[in-house]
């Protein structure tokens, strides 16, 4: 069988790992950026003690290198602006290690690496073809514009992200779901006098903060902003200095130390902050009767709020990579991953309900130190199916 991936991001570099090796398959991968590029890479993420897990159980020896290049995520805490702790949560009390926290450049420089001699860089997809067998031709443009069509494959894998082009010339374009809140991400470079250390989250109103440092001597601070309504577009006048300090200084009384800090750096990197809207594309796991399998935020892009978006897609990949190799396909990936997808994307949306107006962020925070909310944190962080439950399969 011969398979192809598009796009070598967070799943498709792992999925490429998983099947590379397995003699009765013939893989190739496909990303649109020159080796050793890296888009949009420059912040930080945090990955969830699921997808460690999950890498623990099926590729020990990316689990043991995403490791190193990171600091482990183990507790996380929620505090309003002046600083009144609302959340405290050690995180091995609800999953079996900790999740990490690191550079989004770092992460696809240690999945990438494994795969770089099976990968073709600089091809961009542009169009699906058909053989006269029905297999499917991926069409690529280079760099210089030249047309590349590299073979024909049994089943092609949309590995190439939130905006998946194999999705929208298979599927139709998806169409996005908008909640009126926008995203903005910073990553401070020198964060050597940073007050705090692991994942916090900071409330003014419903306007939050969430920060962590990185590896390297950086921070990574993340805002959500409440727009005017669900389809708001981000504001230039919110791209300034002054809207960043109003947006997060409390009303009444001073900021805390950690926000205090966090307001400057904002401040001061203020052209450097990157915006996007909370949003989420419908699930779709397979096209043209099996011959597309679509993974990660190809397939399921959701809200960030849990910090699953990147985690779902390492859990995608390696349960795709057990099913493949066992000679399954797409309708096998969808039985063992849809249902758990769902509970995910409903739980991310769930615990986002205090960036929204109309709830308090203080009553909705101390909500969340209640057990069914651990329970189901427990449920996200832990189950993931090992190498063993596919054996039979
Ligand atoms: C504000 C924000 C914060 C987030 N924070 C977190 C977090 O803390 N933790 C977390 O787990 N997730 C987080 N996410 C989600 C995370 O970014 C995605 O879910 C994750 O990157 C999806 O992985 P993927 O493998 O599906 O796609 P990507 O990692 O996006 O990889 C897609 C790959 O496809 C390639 N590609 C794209 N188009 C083409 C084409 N036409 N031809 C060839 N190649 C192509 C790209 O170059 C890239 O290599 C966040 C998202 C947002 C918006």
């Amino acid at each position: 069988m011969r398979i192809g991936i598009i796009g070598t991001g967070v799943a498709g570099s792992l999925l490429a790992e998983i099947l590379a090796g397995d003699r009765g398959l013939q893989v190739e991968a496909f990303d649109r950026l020159a080796e050793g590029e890296e888009s949009e890479a420059g912040t930080g993420l945090n990955l969830g003690p699921n997808a460690l897990k999950a890498l623990r159980l099926h590729l020990p020896a990316r689990h043991a290198a995403v490791r190193r290049a990171s600091y482990p995520w183990r507790r996380w805490i929620i505090e309003t602006a002046t600083g009144q702790r609302l959340f405290d949560l050690d995180l091995q009390e609800v999953a079996e290690e900790p999740g990490i926290r690191l550079r989004w450049s770092e992460l696809y420089r240690v999945l990438r690496a494994p795969v770089a001699g099976m990968t073709r860089h600089g091809l961009t997809l542009m169009e699906v073809e058909e053989d006269a067998r029905g297999r499917l031709i991926p069409v690529f443009t280079t760099p210089s514009g030249a047309l590349v069509r590299p073979a024909a494959y049994d089943l092609l894998v949309a590995c190439d992200g939130r905006y998946s082009r194999l999705r929208a010339l298979t599927a139709g374009v998806p169409q996005p779901r908008f909640f009126g809140v926008a995203m903005t991400r910073l990553l401070v470079r020198n964060a050597a006098w940073c007050p705090y250390d692991e994942y916090g989250q900071w409330f003014n109103g419903n306007h939050r903060l969430l920060s962590y440092r990185l590896p390297g001597g950086a921070a990574y601070i993340a805002g959500s902003v409440v727009l005017p309504s669900p389809e708001a577009e981000v504001a230039e006048s919110a791209r300034t200095a002054e809207f960043q300090r109003l947006l997060y200084t409390p009303a009444e009384g001073a900021p805390c130390p950690a926000v205090a800090w966090m307001i400057e750096r904002l401040a001061e990197q203020v052209a450097e902050i990157h915006w996007s809207r909370l949003q989420e594309a419908p699930l779709l796991r397979s096209a043209l009767d099996g011959r597309v399998l679509f993974l990660g935020d190809a397939a399921h892009a959701m809200v960030p709020t849990l910090g699953q978006g990147a985690t779902q897609a390492v859990e995608d990949a390696v349960i795709a990579g057990q099913v493949l190799r066992r000679g399954g396909g797409p309708a096998d990936v969808a039985a063992w991953r849809d249902t758990r997808v769902g509970f995910v994307r409903r739980f991310s949306l769930e615990a986002s309900d205090t960036l929204f107006p109309g709830c308090d962020p203080v009553a909705g925070s101390i909500a969340k130190t209640a057990g069914a909310f651990r329970d189901r944190l427990r449920r996200l962080y832990t189950d993931v199916p090992g190498p063993e439950a596919f054996a039979g399969g």
